[in-house]
């Protein structure tokens, strides 16, 4: 005898239970179970099953049941079953019913479990010999407990699940035995077939409960996280739903009510913002795939604001391209004319740029045009009037000690606090996509280890490339074609040689004093009076009060000054203004006056006479004229030329005993000092030629200083004015307070060229100089001085430190 069977007979033992063995017709199920205790309708198909039950029918209405998967049904039906499962359940035949429509309507309910033996006949139905098994009678709290908890899941299983019937709940809290509960939860949609053989084939009821109890509760944990899930995705569904209605409604609302279109979800407004944006589609692209990463990473992450800045920049630059009306060149003529005094040169060179450019349009490489000339000579307002003839947008940049590439590029994303270059910040404030770009300052370009801005600069000149100028920040590229580009420099020399071959150097000198005069009465101050509220009446400044602002307020080539201090005049007569109309009485109450009839109050107006400058504006800040009012002694006057134009400076030299050495100050710089060498073994040896005793070189040494030492000086050009200073003063004969002087010296004494004579000489005129002695080397360049100047100043050309001497000191003495 196998366990099984023991068990059982114990079993039956404890169950107080004497059935015996019996034979009963066999009916094979598939893939389902029967439990005791459960009521089926069935469906047989005309088999051995069938058979059976026909059979059972007419004898006690009892069959077997067993119940086996759907491939090995097939067995039985062939006798070829190999092995009858051990446990089966015998049921009763409530009904079988042929009928008409030769269908069968079979009614079974389960009765108990039966351990099956063997079979004694297969044909034309199994018989099978089978032990009736019954549940022993168990009880016990733990029992109870475990009974409690089963049926607590059921309800929360049904809870879950919905759908299943009231009465049947009830029913299954009236069981009060384990075994019979877990067989009747076993049919719950909780089970599978293989549960419920694996519930089946338990004997012992409180085992079978436990296990009942364990599917259960794993399918109510499927259950819930099934049931999360589905939440979780139904409440994203319905939010976003939600949302989207939403907005649509508020969409209409607000089109309705006729405001702005403005969505509230920055991503939706930044994917709004793009697709109105006018840009080619790789911009769009760029755009739409941050806003798809900015979307994922969420507005809070760490890179959100650096995409969204990002984002901005694209959002905010100029992408559209624009039609331009025909340029016309009367038209810009009388633009620049109504903003510019004088200039008829650089007129004339700009118009004809500008007629280039209408003949050929964009098909032609034209230059870029580049203003050099000290500050203040209206490089700017220039640049601002051809935006203006031409009707477009005028922005600035200046390129002043920019060193980095990245300056001029942009920086990589990657930086913290990356920003695009100079050139796009330029775009983007100049809202259009065709400006007149004016880089300021090419001349102070720099170059050092971290790249060279020239190289990106000329990218963004030449019109060959920068139609797609990239910048590392944008990572796009950005086309310049449109942009009419134009270059300042104070100098020219500092600008690196392949820029300045790019483009068409159109020089600005300095003003002479008449011009600056033109300029002030012309243009300053109706410019400032306007500014400053103040009618043509309320403020007049006669000629020489203006005269005595370029002069004694002012020293400088431009203008820029002289504005200043027309602003400041204004600014004090429209406060006076301003207080005066503060005390006046109502109109109505205005007692008569001979002038006023009584309906207007009386007009305020200041004229600003010579005399009146200083009360206004505070003491000058210049002397006029020539420095010292007599001729010395070891001081000589030379020239300077800086970026702010040319200037004099005064040379001294003082011969003090010592050991024949060389003392330099007041801020000089590497080659003036060797100059003033070169200078010192000139002197050395004309003395000797002079017959001057050489013993004196040895017994004095020799300071040299050039005062007002805050402005850096440098160059060669001092080369005879520090020579002549120094022969001065070995000499003791006085050199002539009203020359000046320019020009570089060899050891030998010959005189060489140097630059910027015209702002030099516009210095000296400036100072009162009366005879200006330049190398004749520079012969060339007078052409090119102001009228004024060549009247009003002598100059002479010279070859040798000779005819120098000749001219600069005093040989009446
Ligand atoms: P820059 O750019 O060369 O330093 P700006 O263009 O700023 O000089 O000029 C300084 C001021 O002087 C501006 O207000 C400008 O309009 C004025 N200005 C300069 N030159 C002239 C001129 N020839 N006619 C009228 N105004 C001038």
């Amino acid at each position: 005898m196998t366990n099984d069977v023991l068990a059982d007979q114990e079993a039956m033992r404890t169950s107080n239970v004497t059935q015996f063995e019996r034979e009963l017709p066999l009916v094979v199920l598939g893939e389902m179970v029967i439990m005791p205790h459960m009521t089926v309708p069935l469906q047989v198909g005309q088999g051995k099953s069938y058979r059976a039950m026909e059979q059972a029918w007419e004898e006690e209405r009892e069959v077997l049941l067993i119940f086996v998967s759907e491939n090995e049904i097939e067995g039985y039906k062939s006798n070829q079953a190999q092995q009858l499962p051990p446990i089966g359940v015998i049921a009763k035949l409530e009904e079988f019913i042929k009928l008409p429509d030769n269908t069968v309507r079979i009614i079974l309910e389960g009765a108990y479990r039966a351990r099956v033996l063997d079979a004694v006949q297969s044909e034309p139905f199994y018989r099978v010999r089978c032990l009736p098994l019954f549940d022993p009678e168990v009880s016990g709290m733990e029992i109870q407990a475990l009974m409690e908890t089963v049926k607590q899941q059921v309800d929360e299983f049904v809870d879950h699940l919905g759908e299943v019937p009231q009465e049947a709940v009830a029913f299954v809290h009236r069981i009060d035995r384990p075994g019979h509960l877990a067989d009747i939860v076993t049919y719950g949609p909780a089970f599978e077939f293989k549960d419920r053989l694996e519930i089946l084939k338990t004997l012992d009821p409180v085992e079978r409960l436990r296990k009942a109890y364990l599917i259960l509760a794993r399918q109510i944990e499927l259950l819930k996280l099934r049931q999360k899930i589905q939440q979780d995705t139904k409440e994203v569904l319905d939010q976003s739903q939600r949302e989207y209605f939403l907005r649509e409604q508020m969409r209409v609302i607000r089109r309705e009510l006729g405001e702005d279109e403005e969505s509230d979800d920055p991503i939706d407004e930044l994917r709004r913002k793009i697709a109105e944006l006018q840009a080619p589609d790789y911009v769009k692209d760029q755009a739409l795939h941050e806003v798809r990463r900015l979307a994922q990473q969420g507005m809070n992450s760490p890179e959100a604001g650096v995409i969204r800045t990002y984002l901005d920049w694209i959002i905010h630059l100029p992408w559209a391209d624009e039609e331009f009306p025909e340029i016309r060149i009367t038209e810009a003529q009388k633009v620049l004319d109504e903003d510019h005094y004088g200039l008829e040169k650089v007129k004339e060179r700009i118009l004809e740029y500008l007629a280039v450019r209408k003949l050929a349009g964009n098909k032609m490489r034209s230059p870029i045009l580049c203003f050099v000339g000290p500050p203040g000579v209206g490089k700017t307002s220039l640049g601002r009037s051809i935006a203006r003839a031409l009707n477009r947008k005028f922005v600035r940049a200046s390129l002043g000690g920019v060193r980095d590439e990245a300056e001029i590029r942009g920086h990589r994303r990657t930086y913290i606090g990356a920003m695009p270059g100079r050139i796009i910040q330029g775009m983007k404030s100049a809202k259009s996509r065709s400006p007149v770009f004016m880089l300021d300052e090419i001349d102070k370009v720099g170059m050092d280890f971290r790249g060279d801005p020239t190289s990106a600069l000329l990218e963004v000149l030449d019109p060959e490339q920068n139609n797609t100028f990239s910048d590392h920040y944008l990572e796009i590229p950005y086309d310049l074609s449109q942009v009419i580009f134009i270059a300042t420099a104070n100098q020219l020399e500092p600008i690196p040689s392949p820029l300045r071959d790019r483009m068409e150097i159109i020089e600005i000198g300095g003003y002479t004093e008449d011009e600056k005069m033109g300029i002030a009465r012309g243009f300053l101050i109706p410019k400032q009076r306007e500014f400053h509220g103040l009618t043509d009446d309320q403020l007049i400044i006669t000629e020489k009060s203006i005269m005595k602002l370029v002069r004694e307020y002012t020293r400088e080539a431009g203008v820029r000054n002289l504005e200043r201090e027309l602003a400041s005049l204004c600014r004090k007569v429209a406060r006076k203004v301003a207080s005066a109309s503060d005390e006046q009485v109502p109109v109505a109450d205005a007692p008569d006056s001979g002038t006023n009839n009584g309906t207007e109050p009386p007009a305020l107006s200041f004229t600003i006479d010579v005399a009146d400058v200083a009360t206004y504006i505070g003491p000058e800040r210049y002397t006029y004229g020539l420095a010292s009012d007599k001729d010395e002694v070891g001081v000589a006057t030379g020239v300077s030329w800086t970026y702010a134009g040319g200037d004099i400076l005064s040379i001294e030299v003082l011969p003090v005993r010592g050991k024949g050495t060389l003392q330099i100050t007041g801020q000089l710089g590497e080659i003036m000092k060797e100059s003033a060498q070169a200078a010192m073994s000139y002197a050395r040896s004309w003395a000797e030629q002079s017959g001057i005793d050489p013993k004196y070189f040895e017994d004095h040494a020799f300071h040299i200083h050039v005062p007002e030492g805050a402005v850096p000086k440098d160059g060669p050009s001092a080369g005879i004015t520090l020579t002549t200073a120094l022969i001065s003063a070995v000499t003791g004969q006085p050199v002539r307070r009203d020359v000046a002087m320019t020009g570089e010296i060899t050891l030998r004494g010959k005189v060489l060229g140097i630059g910027g004579l015209k702002e030099k000489t516009l210095a000296a005129h400036r100072a009162g100089i009366k005879t200006f002695i330049l190398p004749k080397e520079n012969t060339k360049d007078i052409g090119e001085l102001p009228e004024k100047v060549k009247q009003e100043l002598t100059l002479v050309p010279v070859s040798s430190m000779e005819e120098v001497l000749k001219i600069a000191l005093n040989t009446t003495k």
